[in-house]
């Protein structure tokens, strides 16, 4: 068995165990393979295990990887920074956008997506407190422009998106998604419908889905750490 194949069994497993744990149905959960810097061979192996989805940081790597597996059915998800002058290749090829933090970058990937593909998913980014890196939207800030974005025709506003500064403690690293999980609910008693919470990454993704997760992101539990540098 390979390492990305046993890996997957493992995540799998302990997603459901997470689920269970919270009396979760483990189906409301997608596990996003994060493939950033690994190369193509490994997504096809990963797919060979049956994982579909994947998530990647950089355009030019992800071009080149979506371009070498084209005849493979897979759903790839941009979960990078968002410069705008990348915005219209992210329209082109990818079906999800998760780190979306400003309106003039939603409104650019709405008028950039092609109007033969269905719309571009899209998730907010919040600076929940403590958040590790600078991006993301002020929690306070996230309902105004949830009210922008779901107006747009070429997107589809499925919900919200965290990077919480690493905590070692479940319960310190659930605070945050918990957090998370308020906003949303707070977002759809104000009219919006939103069915997704992109939270947890390999070391706390257990806390995340404590708290609500229904996307998962994880790479280095799947594919091993990064050696490769990052641009
Ligand atoms: C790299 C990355 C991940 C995956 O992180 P791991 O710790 O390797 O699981 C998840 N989300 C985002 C936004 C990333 O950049």
């Amino acid at each position: 068995m390979t390492a990305i194949l046993s890996n997957l069994q493992v995540i799998r497993l302990a997603i459901a165990q997470a689920a269970q744990a919270v009396q979760r149905d483990p189906a409301g959960i997608m596990l996003l393979a994060v493939s950033k810097t690994f190369p193509a061979e490994a997504v096809r192996e990963a797919y060979a295990a049956g994982q579909c989805a994947f998530g990647e940081n950089y355009v030019q790597e992800a071009l080149d990887k979506i371009e070498a597996l084209r005849d493979l059915p897979l759903e790839w998800h941009f979960i990078g920074p968002i410069q705008s002058n990348k915005t219209r290749v992210i329209a082109e090829s990818f079906s999800w956008v998760h780190g979306v933090d400003r309106l003039k970058i939603a409104q650019r990937l709405s008028e950039q997506r092609q109007l033969h593909l269905p719309p571009l998913n899209i998730c907010l980014q919040v600076n929940v407190s403590g958040e590790g890196s600078k991006s993301g939207v002020a929690p306070e800030e996230v309902e105004a422009l949830a009210l922008q974005v779901v107006k747009l025709p070429g997107l589809k506003l499925r919900g919200l998106m965290a990077i919480p500064a690493p905590a070692d403690a479940p319960a310190a690293q659930r605070l945050p998604f918990a957090q998370m999980q308020r906003l949303l609910q707070q977002l759809n008693a104000h009219g919006l419908s939103l069915d997704t919470l992109s939270m947890g990454m390999s070391h706390d993704y257990p806390a995340a889905i404590a708290e609500g997760a229904t996307i998962v992101r994880v790479g280095t539990a799947i594919f091993g750490v990064r050696t490769r540098p990052q641009p």
